[in-house]
């Protein structure tokens, strides 16, 4: 493509266009533009903070952002805290975070994870009866817009109990290890989660730009032939010791622990 400019108007001249001229009539290189903005891209800008407490930015196509913990927290700074498309390193090429659809819903998460943190305030949760935990299911199912637009990142939470159940919506999955102090719920049996990905067969799984988003290592499945969302169910039970400290590295604390699937089921 080349911008040429002409009588204090920019032209677009599109390589091979007299190939294609009377094939495809591009409306969007027929007309001059008055102005135009280069948008391709940014770099973090860090001149806001004191140099004491820079942030650490990521590495290699996240670069451009800073390095957070799965609970938004900066890796060198402790208590600063990021929202927003700033935090899109936790999901560069595997979710929406970086877009306000996706965003709103881990900033209220970041909020949930702060009130917990700072004010004792545990994660909003609802108590059903087991029997009710189906339908409750289902229903977020069809409507979730969390989960939908987050996938592969927050996930409903359902803990097991004997009589109950305690229902947790859109928990950042990256901290189930330390489920117990990011959300101050205890869960001393099991949980279940639900989130929402793609099936294997989706057109973009061969090498497209969300290749990476795909679950690794995830334990087999009853059956990977969609090609479009869908929410799996993993069963998961504790692995190791409780633990994980509060400030949602993976096994933060140094004690293990956390919950690992033991089964998904996809329905
Ligand atoms: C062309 C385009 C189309 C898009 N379409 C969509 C869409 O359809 N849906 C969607 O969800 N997302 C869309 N996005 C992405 C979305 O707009 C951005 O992800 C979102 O605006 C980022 O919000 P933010 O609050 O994280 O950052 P910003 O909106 O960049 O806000 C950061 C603010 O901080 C201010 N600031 C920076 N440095 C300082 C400082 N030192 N002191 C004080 N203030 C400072 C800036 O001036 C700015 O106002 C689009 C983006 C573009 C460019």
């Amino acid at each position: 493509m080349q911008v040429i400019k002409h009588g204090g108007q920019f032209n677009i001249r599109l390589v091979n266009d007299s190939e294609h001229r009377g094939l495809h009539d591009n409306f969007a290189a027929r007309s001059p533009y008055d102005v135009i903005i280069r948008a391709i891209g940014f770099h973090f800008d860090d001149s806001i903070f004191d140099k004491s407490i820079i942030p650490k930015l990521g590495e290699g196509e996240k670069k451009k952002y800073p390095a957070i913990k799965p609970n938004y927290e900066s890796v060198n700074v402790e208590s600063l805290f990021f929202a927003g498309t700033n935090t899109h390193s936790l999901d560069f090429r595997k979710s929406a975070g970086g877009f306000i659809h996706g965003f709103r819903y881990t900033t209220r998460a970041l909020h949930r994870l702060l009130e917990c943190r700072n004010h004792k305030h545990p994660w909003p949760s609802t108590t059903l009866r087991t029997t009710q935990v189906m339908n409750t299911l289902l229903k977020r199912t069809n409507e979730a817009s969390g989960l939908y637009q987050m996938y592969n990142v927050l996930g409903d939470v359902i803990i097991v109990n004997d009589t109950d159940a305690v229902y947790l919506e859109e928990v950042p999955v990256q901290l189930l290890p330390q489920l117990e102090t990011a959300t101050g719920h205890l869960a001393p049996n099991k949980v279940i989660v639900m989130a929402m990905e793609f099936g294997k067969n989706f057109s973009d799984f061969a090498g497209g730009v969300m290749a990476g988003a795909f679950p690794k290592g995830l334990p087999k499945c009853q059956s990977t032939d969609k090609n479009i969302f869908w929410p799996p169910f993993s069963k998961r039970k504790r692995r190791g010791g409780r633990g994980g400290g509060r400030d949602g590295r993976r096994g933060g604390g140094g004690r293990g622990g956390g919950w690992g699937p033991s089964f998904t089921f996809y329905f």
